[in-house]
C-alpha cells in the first residue's frame, strides 16, 4: 500500500524546486495534487504534465500565496475539482537578502508577505475543511537561518521563525481535531534559490557543511513525506531541520 494512496494535497509554489521535489515524492506514493504558483506558465504545465503521466490527478493553479483573497479563492476551485484536502505544503518562498543597513521597506514587506503571510492564508482557507473532516497534516517550510539568523537575512529569517511559531501555536489549536501542523527547516538545498549565491561562497558554505554537501529537494521531500504520511501519525509542533548537521 503506498503511503499517500487516496489522499489529496495542496502544494504552494511547485512548478519546480523543493516544491516540484515534493508533488513528485507525493505521486509515487499515489497522492493527488493541487499545486499553485504565481503563473500558470509553460514550467508550470510541464510540472503538472510530469505527475499526471505518474498516473495521479494534477493540477497547477496561477496564485499569489501572498494575497488573502487569492488564496480563498484558488482552495475553493481546489475542493471544488478534487473534493477533499489531506495534506497542506506551505512552500512558496523567496528572499531579498541584504544587510538592514540597505534593506528596503518594500523588501522588507515583500518577503514577510510571500513567506509567512502565506502561510496564514492557506492554513485559514484549509482549516474549514480539514475540521470537517476531522483530520489533516500541514506541513510548513521554515529554515536553518528561522532558528539561528543570518547576517544579511534579516526579512527571510524573521519570516522563517514566524513560521516555527506559527506551526507550533497551530498544532496546539487543531491537535483536538485530528490535525497535526510541523515545520521543515531546510539548510543549504541545491535550487535556483541557492543558485543566486555566488559560486565562492557557495563553495564556502559546502567547506562549512559537516557532510560537505548542499542537500538535494528529494532529501528535503522525504521528510515532507514522513510528516504527511501515517508514518508521523503521533508527531505535531515540531521542526526536523535538513542540514548535513550544519546546524546542530
Ligand atoms: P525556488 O526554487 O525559488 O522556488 C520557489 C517557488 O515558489 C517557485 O515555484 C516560485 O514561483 C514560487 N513562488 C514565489 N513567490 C510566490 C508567490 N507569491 N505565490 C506562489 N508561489 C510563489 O525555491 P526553493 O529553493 O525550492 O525553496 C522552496 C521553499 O524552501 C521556500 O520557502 C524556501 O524559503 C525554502 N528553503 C529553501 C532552501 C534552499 O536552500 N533552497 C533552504 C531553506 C528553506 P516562480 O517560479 O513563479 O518564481
Amino acid at each position: 500500500m503506498k503511503l499517500l494512496q487516496g489522499k489529496t494535497a495542496i502544494i504552494t509554489g511547485a512548478s519546480r524546486g523543493i516544491g516540484k521535489a515534493i508533488a513528485i515524492k507525493f505521486a509515487e506514493e499515489g497522492c493527488d495534487i493541487a499545486f499553485t504558483d504565481l503563473f500558470y506558465d509553460d514550467i508550470a504545465k510541464a510540472t503538472e504534465a510530469e505527475l499526471k503521466a505518474m498516473g495521479v490527478k494534477a493540477q497547477g493553479y496561477a496564485s499569489d500565496a501572498s494575497k488573502f483573497d487569492d488564496t480563498q479563492k484558488v482552495v475553493d476551485q481546489i475542493i471544488a475539482d478534487f473534493g477533499a484536502v489531506d495534506v497542506l505544503i506551505n512552500n512558496a518562498g523567496i528572499t531579498k537578502d541584504t544587510l538592514l543597513m540597505r534593506m528596503t521597506e518594500d523588501q522588507w514587506d515583500a518577503v514577510i508577505q510571500v513567506n509567512l503571510k502565506s502561510v496564514f492564508n492557506f492554513t485559514k482557507a484549509v482549516q474549514t475543511i480539514m475540521l470537517k473532516q476531522r483530520s489533516g497534516s500541514i506541513v510548513n517550510m521554515s529554515s536553518v537561518v528561522g532558528v539561528s539568523g543570518n547576517a544579511g537575512q534579516s526579512n527571510y529569517s524573521a519570516s522563517k521563525a514566524g513560521i516555527i511559531g506559527f506551526t507550533k501555536s497551530i498544532a496546539k489549536e487543531l491537535g483536538s481535531r485530528g490535525i497535526r501542523s510541523n515545520a521543515i527547516a531546510p539548510g543549504f538545498i541545491i535550487t535556483e534559490m541557492t543558485a543566486k549565491i555566488p559560486e565562492d561562497a557557495r563553495k564556502q558554505w559546502e567547506a562549512s557543511i559537516p557532510m560537505k554537501r548542499g542537500g538535494t529537494p528529494e532529501e528535503v521531500a522525504k521528510v515532507a513525506l514522513f510528516f504527511a504520511s501515517d508514518l508521523s501519525s503521533y508527531v505535531s509542533g515540531q521542526v526536523i531541520t535538513v542540514c548535513g548537521a550544519m546546524n546542530t
